[in-house]
């Protein structure tokens, strides 16, 4: 393509709020044979809310709650906002609740957070942060993770001084325009695979009601770059920049840079100042997932037109 078509084609993007940084992004785009989708907030809707709650040991819903609220309320994790948010519930200060004190708290990265509460040990997260600190599995508990993934909900484990005692289901649905969006990418020739940190049974699941049939699960974010690279394809890496704020400290709950480094386009959905956005070749300004295609179409439009 010429330098004015290049011009025209990020220009045309700028305007319908694809901003493409560059002529290197905007021809790359138009060979792109494979996606990677980051599951939460870019193929969900991004809000994770409680839906159900399994007690396995006889205890009072509001202490539990208590509890893990107590442990979860300094987490700048999605998941942790989500189960504050569902433990107000419980309160009659539910404005404003006063949760007991917390000590000694911990965020685990890509497992949970750990705690102490009124004198107890409370681990809160999935199953390998219960293997790390050699808390047994029941088989009811196995049978309820696997029931509750199934449905594609997330399964967060409780336990108390080493024993399990609880298991939340946590649902953040599918956006509603995302089956189309990957539908209309198969028939453009693009193969659609989504990502995550989250459990292998709840990204299947989420995969299958999206139409995807490639994932990659259990994923720190180094090892999202590393299967981005693995892929063989021309792949864009497409995420939500963290729709967390940036903490006074300066740290984020999570990114994925990496992988938009990775991949052969970096694509971040959403305006803002996040490392994601800075790392995006692309940035779709309008957070609509369907700009995707509208990022493809124009960089097929520009090179495939003058050869
Ligand atoms: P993703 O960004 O794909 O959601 P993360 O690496 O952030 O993946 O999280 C992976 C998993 O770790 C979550 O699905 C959850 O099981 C667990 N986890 C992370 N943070 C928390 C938290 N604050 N409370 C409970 N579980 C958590
Ligand atoms: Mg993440």
């Amino acid at each position: 393509a010429t330098p004015t078509a290049v011009m025209v084609g990020t220009g045309v993007g700028a305007s319908q709020g694809v901003l493409i940084k560059g002529g290197r992004a905007l021809e790359s785009t138009h060979k792109v044979n494979c996606i990677v989708f980051d599951k939460t907030g870019t193929l969900t809707v991004g809000r994770p809310v409680v839906v159900n709650t399994r007690l396995l040991k006889n205890r009072v819903l509001q202490e539990f709650y208590e509890l893990v609220a107590a442990a979860e309320v300094n987490s700048e994790h999605p998941l942790g906002k989500a189960i504050v948010e569902y433990a107000k519930k419980f309160r009659q200060d539910e404005e404003n609740p006063v949760w007991p004190e917390a000590s000694d708290f911990e965020s685990i990265t890509g497992h949970g957070v750990k705690a102490t509460v009124r004198n107890k040990k409370v681990l809160v997260g999935n199953k390998s942060l219960m293997v790390d600190y050699n808390v047994p599995l029941s088989l009811d508990a196995e049978v309820i993770l696997a029931e509750t993934e199934g449905l594609a909900r997330t399964g967060i484990l409780v336990a108390i001084d080493k024993e399990l005692v609880g298991i939340l289901a946590i649902s953040d649905p599918l956006k509603p325009g995302a089956r189309e969006v990957v539908s209309i990418l198969k028939s453009m020739k693009v193969r659609s695979v989504v990502a995550t940190g989250d459990n292998w049974g709840t990204a299947k699941a989420i995969a299958k009601e999206v139409g995807i049939d490639c994932v990659i699960a259990e994923a720190k974010p180094e090892h999202k770059a590393e299967k981005v690279k693995e892929l063989q394809s021309f792949v864009l890496f497409l995420k939500v920049h963290g729709f967390r704020k940036r903490r006074s400290d300066g740290r984020r709950w999570n990114n994925d840079s990496p992988a938009l480094v990775a991949a052969d386009v970096g694509l971040a959905i959403g305006a803002g100042t996040d490392i994601a956005v800075e790392a995006a070749d692309i940035v779709l300004m309008k957070s609509n997932l369907e700009d995707v295609i509208t990022a493809i179409d124009l960089s097929r439009k520009t090179f495939f037109r003058i050869r």
